[in-house]
């Protein structure tokens, strides 16, 4: 047998009931989106190395390790998308969709990251995203909001903390960086690696840090928020209005700053403590200077991305998932005869009951054998061909589900009777 090809590290087939679960939550998170009048885009998987380096920033975790760069064959650098909203927003401007109009946008599809696979943290993933362009009123990024908070009601996920907090205008933001960074030079002996290298690059990621030992520091260090621009405060408290009015519950973690470049005032997050460390479940913010940053006349966007692995995990481990549908009507084909009359019937019950699951023997089998598939089907009838009702031009029609007898139909009243048996 020659060598088994295996698939690459971190980025996994997804079936059986991980591929339910998937398919349970993408459509339900479609049905919000329509809800809301939001319209799907579909966007490419390659971008060119430069949209990410621009959008993302040059000093993320992202942009500095974690992404899949290549030359293809003209010798450009592309690199497979690591998140959606970068090519979301390149597409945008290049389609003349921001200009005096508002775009409400929703995308799902695999993300794939260079980092080390683990529970909810893989090299391919799959994200839901949403973006919003052309609208700045606190009203939109509550409704984001809101409108996830829906989801996750819908999908019965009763157990996640909404943390929010505001990054203020981009001055702001440059301002307390320097705040910031004189409050952790006093420290700088006691800042592990990973924070020493950013406290000239990115300081503001510091106190993302998830190491214990930073925590202290972390905890006494000046909050952004206690820095914010007049306009940044009012918007922000305008986003807590809103979720006050809708019921919805939320923390203020002054430490969330996210781990993208481009984000300013409102970011939240969804988190769940029931996946260990990999808690995140859902991310997002405001990101007004991005237009602008990547080449399109300036326009506020607010938008942000589920984890697909993460809640597909969340509601298996929760049996949230409902069972697959199951079969209405099974046909069971014995004899010599049967396939071409049998494929023909088949046909003919799946245009008269267009919503009914219909489920065909293939491949033979003793009459007890597809008795025993039809039964595992869920079918509440099986609808039974020999040779001899074929001879005759009808079907045996028997239900599964109790003791009523079995009955012969003619072909030609097959669907009719059938349809008084199904509800
Ligand atoms: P984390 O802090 O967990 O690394 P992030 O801030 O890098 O997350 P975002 O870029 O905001 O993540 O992506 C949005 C969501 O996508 C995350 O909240 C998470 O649910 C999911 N996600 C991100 N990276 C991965 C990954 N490597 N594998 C699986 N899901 C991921
Ligand atoms: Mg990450």
């Amino acid at each position: 047998m020659a060598n088994k090809i295996t698939a690459i590290r971190g980025m996994n087939d997804i079936y059986a009931t991980d591929a339910e679960a998937f398919d349970f939550l993408i459509s339900n998170a479609e049905a919000v989106m329509q809800q809301y009048g939001y319209h799907s885009i579909r966007l490419p998987i390659v971008e060119k190395t430069e949209l990410f380096a621009r959008s993302i920033g040059e000093v993320t975790d992202i942009v500095e390790k974690e992404m899949y760069t290549f030359a293809d064959r003209n010798g450009d650098s592309l690199t497979l998308r690591p998140e959606g909203t970068a090519g979301c927003v390149r597409a945008v401007i290049e389609n003349g969709l921001t200009h005096n109009q508002v775009q409400k946008l929703y995308y799902t599809g695999p993300m794939f990251r260079y980092e080390r696979p683990q529970k909810g943290r893989y090299r391919q993933f799959h994200q839901f995203g949403v973006e919003v362009f052309g609208l700045a009123d606190a009203q939109i990024d509550a409704e984001l909001i809101v409108l996830s908070a829906r989801l996750w009601e819908q999908i019965g996920l009763d157990n996640l903390e909404l943390q929010i907090n505001s990054l203020g205008s981009i001055e702001a933001r440059a301002a307390y960086r320097d705040i910031l960074v004189n409050y952790l030079s006093q420290y700088q002996d006691r800042l592990d690696e990973d924070s020493l290298r950013r406290l000239h690059t990115n300081p503001l990621r510091i106190l993302d840090s998830k190491n214990p030992e930073m925590a202290d520091i972390i905890a006494k260090a000046p909050k952004l928020i206690e820095h914010l621009d007049e306009a940044s405060q009012a918007h922000f408290a305008e986003v807590k209005a809103h979720l006050d009015d809708c019921g919805i519950e939320y923390v203020v973690n002054p430490n969330l700053v996210r781990g993208l470049d481009y984000y300013n005032r409102t970011v939240f997050e969804w988190v769940t403590t029931e996946l260990g460390a990999q808690g995140t479940v859902c991310a997002g913010g405001r990101y007004d200077g991005l237009i602008e940053q990547i080449g399109g006349k300036a326009a506020p966007a607010v938008g942000f991305a589920m984890g697909i692995e993460r809640l597909a995990a969340l509601l298996l481990d929760k049996n949230l998932v409902p069972a697959q549908r199951q079969a209405d009507l099974f046909v069971v084909l014995f004899g010599e005869q049967v396939t071409r009359p049998g494929m023909v019937l088949a046909e003919s019950l799946r245009d008269a009951f267009p919503h009914a699951n219909v489920q065909m023997n293939i491949g033979g089998g003793s009459v007890k054998s597809q008795f025993k598939k039809a039964d595992k089907s869920g079918a509440a009838l099986a609808i039974v061909l020999g040779d001899q009702e074929v001879a005759q031009r009808v079907a045996a029609v028997k239900p599964l589900r109790d003791d009523s007898p079995q009955e012969t139909v003619a072909w030609d009243d097959l669907v009719e009777f059938i349809g008084t048996k199904l509800n």
